[in-house]
């Protein structure tokens, strides 16, 4: 009997080793990892330069409580972090992870209106559906019913605007009307909640698990942060699994040429090798609230240094190998194989994503996207195919308001062209 428990029940192989894309059980089984695990492993498993810096910081100190120490690894990659960022977003807050990040992004926000004058701002609008995670501050900007509702009334309640699923709606994704469409239904929104008591807006560049790989329409994301900027609304970009550079940029913000006030970032910011996350915002945001005496979180593994070494490294592994040129390649090569799929499987409804952030999503009805039928469990039972085939893919059913049943193919930003080859085969 195992003491663990966890969000699945579902009993799962137990790890061996890995390496590149590849992942291996104790009965010897190799799996190829088609999901980064969950977007975490972006530059593949035990790359050894990763792990050579982080034996080495293992022999200085794995200690460093930022109460009383700077250490230089943090130093490093705050300052690598801040060079790869929009001009403007100087300033990085270390966390242990993506759910960390989000609160402290919203700590910010709210200690930034307080210190500004502005303590009447305290709603975050975000949109659905929408997952930005799972402690109880994070779950009351998520969209996502079966997740949230068993924690009311612990959590707060903000509001929620629609995600541009536009092509549900038959609307054009690469018209700008489009965007501003669904932009101003955030606007409509500010405008209904009183534009003075928001906060902020947050939202992912491009969609993770909540959405599939949800690309927004054209124009979107201009037209959002104009409104933010137009009702002096603070703009939270959630790059917890868009940013670190698979969708062929660093952030997902960049692809569009916007900068948010303050965004997050995770999962393959460490790459699996560390706990490890940032939060990182505008200097005038963090120079107004430390000047009023301190940003108000903290907790003891900070900037922990084994972490910045393994996060230092991931990004110069990143840049040396040139990973981000490789996401748009193999990116652009895996998603025209999934959508030649389609020619084939009337019930591939759409094929969406940026670079190796990739979702396919399965529907009765191509014509009316309608949605597969619940008694099927569809996303259950293709995920598990995958797994017998030894292919790991990630699925989400997206429940409440229009529903989708979306798996994401997102293998390491490593992935070459055969290896594409070997998904594809296992994936038909
Ligand atoms: N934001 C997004 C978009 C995510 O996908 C996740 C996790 O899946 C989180 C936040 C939360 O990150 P973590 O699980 O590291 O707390």
């Amino acid at each position: 009997m195992s003491h663990l428990f966890y969000l699945s029940t579902a009993a799962r192989p137990m790890l061996d080793r890995a390496e590149g894309i590849y992942i291996w059980d104790t009965a010897g089984r190799r799996f190829i990892d088609g999901s980064s695990g969950a977007m975490v492993s972006n530059i593949g498993h035990s790359n050894p330069r990763v792990l050579a810096a982080m034996k080495a910081q293992m022999d200085r100190a794995t200690f460093g409580y930022r109460l009383h120490f700077e250490t230089e690894p943090g130093e490093r990659l705050a300052e690598k972090v801040a060079s790869l960022c929009p001009a403007g977003m100087e300033k990085v807050f270390f966390v242990s992870g993506g759910s960390e990040a989000l609160e402290s992004a919203v700590k910010l926000a709210r200690q930034y209106a307080v210190v500004t004058g502005q303590g009447a701002r305290w709603k975050v609008i975000s949109r659905f559906p929408c997952y930005h995670g799972s402690t109880l501050g994070a779950l009351s900007l998520t969209g996502y019913d079966p997740l949230t509702d068993p924690f009311r009334p612990l959590m707060v309640e903000m509001p929620k605007i629609p995600a541009p699923r536009a092509y549900l709606d038959g609307l054009d994704m690469d018209d700008p009307a489009t965007g501003e469409h669904y932009a101003a239904m955030l606007e409509a929104k500010i405008l209904a909640e009183g534009p003075d008591t928001v906060l902020a807006f947050i939202q992912e560049p491009v969609g993770g698990a909540s959405t599939g790989a949800l690309v927004p329409p054209a124009g979107y994301m201009q037209a959002v942060r104009r409104i933010c900027d137009r009702y002096g609304i603070l703009l939270i970009h959630d790059e917890v699994m868009s940013g670190g550079g698979r969708v062929g940029a660093f952030l997902g913000g960049d692809l569009w040429g916007v900068v948010p006030d303050i965004l997050a970032i995770s999962k393959g910011f460490g790459a699996g090798y560390a706990p490890l996350g940032a939060m990182v915002a505008q200097e005038r945001i963090v120079d107004a609230v430390q000047g009023a005496g301190g940003f108000l979180h903290g907790h003891t593994y900070a900037g922990n240094p084994l972490a910045c070494s393994a996060g230092l490294a991931v990004l110069e592994e990143i840049e040396r190998q040139d990973m981000m040129a490789n996401c748009r390649h193999v990116g652009t090569l895996l998603k025209a194989r999934l959508e030649a799929l389609m020619q084939r499987f009337g019930f591939i409804g759409d094929v969406r994503g940026k670079g190796l952030l990739l979702a396919f999503e399965l529907v009765a009805d191509r014509q009316t996207m309608a949605p597969l039928p619940p008694d099927l469990r569809a996303f259950n039972t293709l995920v598990e195919l995958a797994y017998e085939e030894q292919l790991i893919i990630y699925s989400r059913r997206t429940r409440g308001g229009r529903s989708g049943d979306h798996f994401l193919l997102c293998p390491p930003m490593i992935t070459t062209e055969p290896q594409v080859d070997e998904i594809m085969e296992k994936l038909t």
